[in-house]
């Protein structure tokens, strides 16, 4: 029979929970969120029970990574149905710390500063948000000590600084990308989503839509500058409520400008709507 789901509030607690179960020779999967799961978190955890014997849930809607401005009180919260999405997923553990638990001492000094990629893509409008991921990723690193973590590419910047962080700082952990799900229409789930009217959903497919009208015209022999100058006409043409925040292509894992030299290329897209800022992208193979 399955071992009960477990909800575990403190560091302290979940350490004890996980050395039990590192004593028995069980390899710890874990999937680190902000909670309002949907089936973009329910293939992180799949991946990460199917590969691992014990699957660790992180729900914590962390402060640091959230500008003055943005909508850090207003973020999507629901543990009571997050509960059933885990529990039906095959979670093992549930962390879900307070902000106290998480930031506990007042007089902290120390956190991580990411050096680079963060002056591009969402790092150009969220000038501090990397800095809050590196650091908040580091502690539940430190608390969890995973044997594998895992991130989805719909945050492919994120995924990409997560994999410099551990590289960097030599944490013993394998980072592992997990495809980007999708809607029926194509848009990327995103919690977010709840937080688009009726017509921003339906003109929210633009994103996606933006995306693969550059890749084919990369397809056609565009060179990348021009494709984008044109996807950039293309989504002022086809959206209606969105405003276009960006669309550039990067190298990728390495998140420096593209040479002729590259082999892969990251094309993402970022959208503002009136309350709520999507994200989107597409790995380019050159
Ligand atoms: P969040 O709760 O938005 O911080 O996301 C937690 C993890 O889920 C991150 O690694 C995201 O990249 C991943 N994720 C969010 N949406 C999707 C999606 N549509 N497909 C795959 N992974 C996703």
């Amino acid at each position: 029979m399955e071992e009960q789901m477990k909800i575990v509030e403190t560091i302290q607690d979940l350490r004890s929970h996980l050395k039990l179960e590192r004593v028995q020779g069980n390899l710890i999967g874990f999937v680190p969120t902000m909670g309002y799961l949907h089936n973009g978190h329910a293939a992180l955890m799949q991946e990460a029970r199917q590969a691992n014997d014990v699957g660790v849930l992180s729900i914590f809607v962390n402060p640091t990574q959230f500008g003055p401005n943005e909508d850090y009180h207003t973020y999507p919260r629901d543990l009571e149905r997050d509960t059933e999405i885990a529990r039906a997923n095959h979670v093992d553990y549930i962390f879900y710390p307070t902000v106290e638990e998480m930031y506990s001492t007042a007089n902290s000094s120390v956190s991580v500063t990411v050096h680079h990629g963060t002056d591009i893509l969402c790092g150009k409008s969220r000038p501090t948000h990397f800095d809050g991921v590196a650091t908040v990723v580091t502690k539940l690193l430190n608390i969890i000590q995973p044997d594998r973590v895992y991130f989805g590419m719909k945050d492919a910047q994120q995924l990409a600084i997560v994999k410099q962080l551990v590289r960097d700082l030599s944490i013993p952990v394998e980072v592992c990308a997990v495809e980007i799900v999708r809607e029926s229409d194509n848009l990327a789930l995103s919690s977010r989503n709840v937080r688009l009217n009726a017509q921003e959903r339906i003109d929210a497919i633009c994103l996606y839509q933006t995306l693969s009208h550059v890749r084919s015209l990369l397809d056609q022999g565009y060179e990348v500058e021009q494709a984008i100058l044109f996807g950039r006409e293309f989504f002022n043409k086809i959206s209606k409520l969105g405003q276009l925040d960006y669309l550039e292509a990067y190298a990728f894992p390495g998140l420096t400008q593209l040479q002729s030299e590259d082999k892969q290329g990251l094309l993402a897209i970022a959208v503002q709507y009136e309350n709520a800022r999507l994200i989107d992208n597409m790995i380019i193979d050159f």
